[in-house]
Protein backbone atom coordinates (compact mmCIF):
# COMPACT_ATOMS: atom_id res chain seq x y z
CA UNK A 1 0.00 0.00 0.00
CA UNK A 2 2.60 2.19 0.94
CA UNK A 3 4.47 2.49 -2.79
CA UNK A 4 0.93 3.59 -4.29
CA UNK A 5 1.81 7.22 -4.49
CA UNK A 6 -1.55 8.12 -6.72
CA UNK A 7 -4.57 6.21 -7.51
CA UNK A 8 -7.82 6.72 -9.32
CA UNK A 9 -10.31 4.57 -7.53
CA UNK A 10 -13.45 3.00 -9.79
CA UNK A 11 -13.55 6.71 -11.64
CA UNK A 12 -16.21 7.61 -14.00
CA UNK A 13 -16.72 10.02 -16.45
CA UNK A 14 -19.88 11.06 -18.32
CA UNK A 15 -19.92 13.61 -21.09
CA UNK A 16 -23.76 13.22 -22.04
CA UNK A 17 -24.56 9.98 -22.93
CA UNK A 18 -20.24 9.11 -23.55
CA UNK A 19 -18.44 7.46 -20.89
CA UNK A 20 -15.09 8.44 -21.39
CA UNK A 21 -13.88 6.37 -18.47
CA UNK A 22 -15.90 3.94 -17.09
CA UNK A 23 -15.28 2.21 -13.69
CA UNK A 24 -11.50 3.03 -14.08
CA UNK A 25 -8.93 2.27 -11.37
CA UNK A 26 -5.42 3.22 -11.98
CA UNK A 27 -2.15 2.93 -9.55
CA UNK A 28 0.90 5.35 -9.53
CA UNK A 29 3.89 3.50 -7.83
CA UNK A 30 6.38 5.30 -5.94
CA UNK A 31 9.51 5.89 -8.18
CA UNK A 32 7.99 4.51 -11.52
CA UNK A 33 7.82 5.75 -15.07
CA UNK A 34 4.25 4.52 -16.26
CA UNK A 35 2.93 4.85 -19.78
CA UNK A 36 -0.46 5.25 -21.07
CA UNK A 37 -1.33 4.06 -24.58
CA UNK A 38 -4.17 3.32 -26.38
CA UNK A 39 -6.63 4.29 -29.24
CA UNK A 40 -7.43 8.02 -29.92
CA UNK A 41 -10.50 8.89 -27.49
CA UNK A 42 -9.70 6.03 -25.33
CA UNK A 43 -10.11 8.60 -22.02
CA UNK A 44 -5.99 9.06 -21.92
CA UNK A 45 -6.39 13.18 -21.40
CA UNK A 46 -9.63 12.70 -19.27
CA UNK A 47 -7.73 10.28 -17.13
CA UNK A 48 -5.40 13.10 -16.65
CA UNK A 49 -7.92 15.85 -16.35
CA UNK A 50 -9.69 13.73 -13.24
CA UNK A 51 -5.84 13.70 -11.80
CA UNK A 52 -4.73 17.13 -12.04
CA UNK A 53 -8.00 18.16 -10.87
CA UNK A 54 -9.02 19.87 -14.38
CA UNK A 55 -12.38 18.04 -14.32
CA UNK A 56 -14.35 16.41 -11.54
CA UNK A 57 -15.19 12.66 -11.98
CA UNK A 58 -19.00 11.94 -12.35
CA UNK A 59 -18.10 9.38 -9.49
CA UNK A 60 -14.97 7.66 -7.90
CA UNK A 61 -11.90 9.46 -6.03
CA UNK A 62 -8.36 10.18 -6.65
CA UNK A 63 -6.43 9.40 -3.97
CA UNK A 64 -2.45 11.59 -3.04
CA UNK A 65 -0.67 9.37 -0.85
CA UNK A 66 -3.94 7.76 0.61
CA UNK A 67 -5.44 11.19 1.34
CA UNK A 68 -8.86 11.75 -0.88
CA UNK A 69 -7.95 14.73 -2.90
CA UNK A 70 -11.52 14.51 -5.30
CA UNK A 71 -12.69 17.75 -4.26
CA UNK A 72 -9.32 19.81 -4.38
CA UNK A 73 -9.13 22.62 -7.38
CA UNK A 74 -6.22 22.11 -10.07
CA UNK A 75 -3.97 24.36 -8.49
CA UNK A 76 -4.29 23.16 -5.39
CA UNK A 77 -3.09 19.93 -6.83
CA UNK A 78 -0.38 21.83 -8.54
CA UNK A 79 1.21 23.19 -5.01
CA UNK A 80 0.11 19.29 -3.73
CA UNK A 81 2.99 18.02 -6.24
CA UNK A 82 0.83 17.35 -9.34
CA UNK A 83 2.01 18.42 -12.77
CA UNK A 84 1.26 18.26 -15.55
CA UNK A 85 1.56 19.10 -19.51
CA UNK A 86 -1.29 20.11 -22.29
CA UNK A 87 -1.39 17.60 -24.96
CA UNK A 88 -2.35 21.55 -26.73
CA UNK A 89 0.32 23.15 -25.81
CA UNK A 90 -0.77 26.65 -24.01
CA UNK A 91 2.59 29.20 -22.96
CA UNK A 92 1.47 32.67 -22.68
CA UNK A 93 2.84 33.55 -26.67
CA UNK A 94 3.47 37.65 -25.58
CA UNK A 95 5.68 36.62 -22.70
CA UNK A 96 9.42 35.44 -22.65
CA UNK A 97 10.59 31.99 -22.35
CA UNK A 98 11.59 32.93 -18.51
CA UNK A 99 8.45 34.28 -17.54
CA UNK A 100 6.75 31.59 -18.91
CA UNK A 101 8.16 29.37 -16.48
CA UNK A 102 8.51 31.47 -13.49
CA UNK A 103 5.51 32.12 -13.44
CA UNK A 104 4.72 28.35 -12.68
CA UNK A 105 6.96 28.96 -10.16
CA UNK A 106 5.42 31.75 -8.50
CA UNK A 107 2.36 29.84 -8.43
CA UNK A 108 3.67 27.20 -6.04
CA UNK A 109 4.60 30.12 -3.69
CA UNK A 110 8.12 30.66 -4.95
CA UNK A 111 9.05 34.06 -4.14
CA UNK A 112 9.76 35.90 -7.34
CA UNK A 113 13.94 36.33 -7.48
CA UNK A 114 13.85 32.94 -6.91
CA UNK A 115 11.20 32.23 -9.05
CA UNK A 116 13.53 33.64 -12.09
CA UNK A 117 16.13 31.65 -10.95
CA UNK A 118 14.46 28.58 -11.12
CA UNK A 119 13.61 29.39 -14.71
CA UNK A 120 16.50 30.26 -15.77
CA UNK A 121 17.91 27.05 -14.38
CA UNK A 122 15.19 24.66 -16.10
CA UNK A 123 15.77 26.38 -19.51
CA UNK A 124 18.98 25.67 -19.35
CA UNK A 125 18.20 21.89 -18.50
CA UNK A 126 15.64 21.29 -20.98
CA UNK A 127 18.10 23.01 -24.13
CA UNK A 128 16.07 25.97 -23.87
CA UNK A 129 18.74 28.98 -22.19
CA UNK A 130 19.76 30.51 -25.15
CA UNK A 131 15.85 31.69 -26.01
CA UNK A 132 15.38 32.50 -22.16
CA UNK A 133 14.47 36.36 -23.46
CA UNK A 134 12.45 35.26 -26.77
CA UNK A 135 8.90 35.27 -26.63
CA UNK A 136 7.01 32.16 -26.67
CA UNK A 137 5.65 33.09 -29.91
CA UNK A 138 9.01 32.82 -31.73
CA UNK A 139 9.17 29.08 -30.61
CA UNK A 140 9.38 26.29 -33.07
CA UNK A 141 6.92 23.38 -32.20
CA UNK A 142 9.41 20.98 -30.67
CA UNK A 143 10.93 24.19 -28.32
CA UNK A 144 7.40 24.60 -27.45
CA UNK A 145 6.90 21.16 -26.59
CA UNK A 146 10.30 21.52 -24.14
CA UNK A 147 9.24 24.45 -23.36
CA UNK A 148 6.32 23.48 -21.63
CA UNK A 149 8.30 20.30 -20.24
CA UNK A 150 9.94 22.92 -17.85
CA UNK A 151 6.55 25.07 -17.14
CA UNK A 152 5.52 21.62 -15.81
CA UNK A 153 9.09 21.12 -14.04
CA UNK A 154 8.52 24.24 -12.15
CA UNK A 155 6.29 22.94 -9.43
CA UNK A 156 9.08 20.50 -8.73
CA UNK A 157 6.61 17.89 -9.32
CA UNK A 158 5.84 14.70 -7.40
CA UNK A 159 3.89 13.25 -10.03
CA UNK A 160 4.96 14.73 -13.51
CA UNK A 161 2.09 13.61 -15.94
CA UNK A 162 2.84 14.24 -19.78
CA UNK A 163 0.47 14.62 -22.71
CA UNK A 164 1.57 13.49 -25.92
CA UNK A 165 5.06 15.24 -25.50
CA UNK A 166 6.46 13.73 -28.91
CA UNK A 167 3.83 14.39 -30.84
CA UNK A 168 4.59 16.35 -34.11
CA UNK A 169 8.22 16.03 -33.19
CA UNK A 170 10.83 14.66 -35.71
CA UNK A 171 12.91 11.72 -35.11
CA UNK A 172 15.52 13.83 -33.88
CA UNK A 173 13.55 15.77 -31.72
CA UNK A 174 12.34 12.83 -30.08
CA UNK A 175 15.69 11.23 -29.19
CA UNK A 176 16.68 14.21 -27.61
CA UNK A 177 13.32 14.61 -25.68
CA UNK A 178 13.82 10.58 -24.30
CA UNK A 179 16.64 11.09 -23.39
CA UNK A 180 16.01 14.60 -21.53
CA UNK A 181 12.96 12.84 -19.88
CA UNK A 182 15.40 10.11 -19.18
CA UNK A 183 17.65 12.75 -17.49
CA UNK A 184 15.25 14.42 -15.74
CA UNK A 185 13.61 11.43 -14.03
CA UNK A 186 17.03 9.71 -13.11
CA UNK A 187 17.83 13.09 -11.11
CA UNK A 188 14.47 13.90 -9.53
CA UNK A 189 12.69 10.20 -8.06
CA UNK A 190 9.86 11.77 -8.75
CA UNK A 191 6.74 9.58 -10.56
CA UNK A 192 6.15 10.13 -13.77
CA UNK A 193 3.16 9.44 -16.15
CA UNK A 194 3.50 9.41 -19.70
CA UNK A 195 0.31 9.20 -22.36
CA UNK A 196 2.22 8.52 -25.89
CA UNK A 197 1.21 7.54 -29.01
CA UNK A 198 4.64 6.88 -29.76
CA UNK A 199 5.08 3.29 -28.52
CA UNK A 200 9.07 3.04 -29.57
CA UNK A 201 9.30 5.93 -26.68
CA UNK A 202 6.94 4.46 -24.54
CA UNK A 203 8.55 1.22 -24.64
CA UNK A 204 12.02 2.66 -23.89
CA UNK A 205 10.93 4.40 -21.21
CA UNK A 206 8.08 3.02 -19.19
CA UNK A 207 8.53 0.80 -16.49
CA UNK A 208 5.20 -0.12 -16.53
CA UNK A 209 2.34 0.46 -19.31
CA UNK A 210 -1.53 0.50 -18.97
CA UNK A 211 -3.64 0.49 -22.14
CA UNK A 212 -6.94 2.33 -22.01
CA UNK A 213 -9.53 1.26 -24.78
CA UNK A 214 -13.07 3.34 -24.70
CA UNK A 215 -12.49 4.43 -21.09
CA UNK A 216 -11.17 1.19 -19.73
CA UNK A 217 -8.08 -0.84 -18.51
CA UNK A 218 -7.67 -2.83 -21.64
CA UNK A 219 -4.30 -4.59 -20.03
CA UNK A 220 -1.52 -3.42 -17.52
CA UNK A 221 1.74 -4.97 -17.26
CA UNK A 222 5.84 -4.54 -18.07
CA UNK A 223 6.10 -3.19 -21.92
CA UNK A 224 7.11 -6.66 -23.47
CA UNK A 225 3.90 -8.83 -21.86
CA UNK A 226 1.71 -5.17 -22.69
CA UNK A 227 2.75 -4.79 -26.51
CA UNK A 228 2.87 -8.75 -27.09
CA UNK A 229 -0.55 -8.96 -25.69
CA UNK A 230 -2.83 -10.07 -28.97
CA UNK A 231 -5.89 -8.24 -27.35
CA UNK A 232 -3.78 -4.97 -27.07
CA UNK A 233 -2.86 -5.56 -30.79
CA UNK A 234 -6.20 -6.02 -31.94
CA UNK A 235 -7.32 -2.56 -30.45
CA UNK A 236 -4.77 -0.88 -32.13
CA UNK A 237 -5.37 -2.66 -35.62
CA UNK A 238 -8.94 -4.06 -35.26
CA UNK A 239 -12.28 -2.48 -35.50
P1 LIG B 1 -7.65 10.43 -25.61
O1 LIG B 1 -6.83 11.45 -24.88
O2 LIG B 1 -7.38 9.03 -25.18
O3 LIG B 1 -7.55 10.57 -27.10
P2 LIG B 1 -9.88 11.88 -24.45
O4 LIG B 1 -9.74 11.66 -23.00
O5 LIG B 1 -9.43 13.21 -24.98
O6 LIG B 1 -9.18 10.69 -25.25
O7 LIG B 1 -11.39 11.71 -24.87
C1 LIG B 1 -12.17 10.57 -24.49
C2 LIG B 1 -13.56 10.75 -25.03
O8 LIG B 1 -14.21 11.80 -24.35
C3 LIG B 1 -13.59 11.13 -26.51
O9 LIG B 1 -14.71 10.52 -27.10
C4 LIG B 1 -13.75 12.65 -26.46
O10 LIG B 1 -14.39 13.12 -27.63
C5 LIG B 1 -14.61 12.84 -25.23
N1 LIG B 1 -14.35 14.10 -24.54
C6 LIG B 1 -13.19 14.49 -23.98
N2 LIG B 1 -13.30 15.69 -23.38
C7 LIG B 1 -14.60 16.06 -23.56
C8 LIG B 1 -15.37 17.21 -23.15
N3 LIG B 1 -14.82 18.19 -22.44
N4 LIG B 1 -16.67 17.23 -23.50
C9 LIG B 1 -17.24 16.24 -24.22
N5 LIG B 1 -16.58 15.13 -24.61
C10 LIG B 1 -15.28 15.04 -24.30
MG1 LIG C 1 -5.50 12.89 -25.52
Amino acid sequence: MSDIVMSAVDVNVRFGGLRALADLDLEIRSGEVLGIVGPNGAGKSTLFNVLAGAIRPTSGRVLLQGRDITSSRADQRARMGISRTFQTVRPFLDETLVRNVAVAALAVGDGRAHAMDVAVDLLEQVGLADKAAARASELGHGERKRLELARALAVRPRVLMLDEVMAGLNPSEVREIVELIRSLCAASGSELVLIEHLLSAVRSLADRVVVLDAGRVLADGTPDDVFGDPKVIEAYLGT
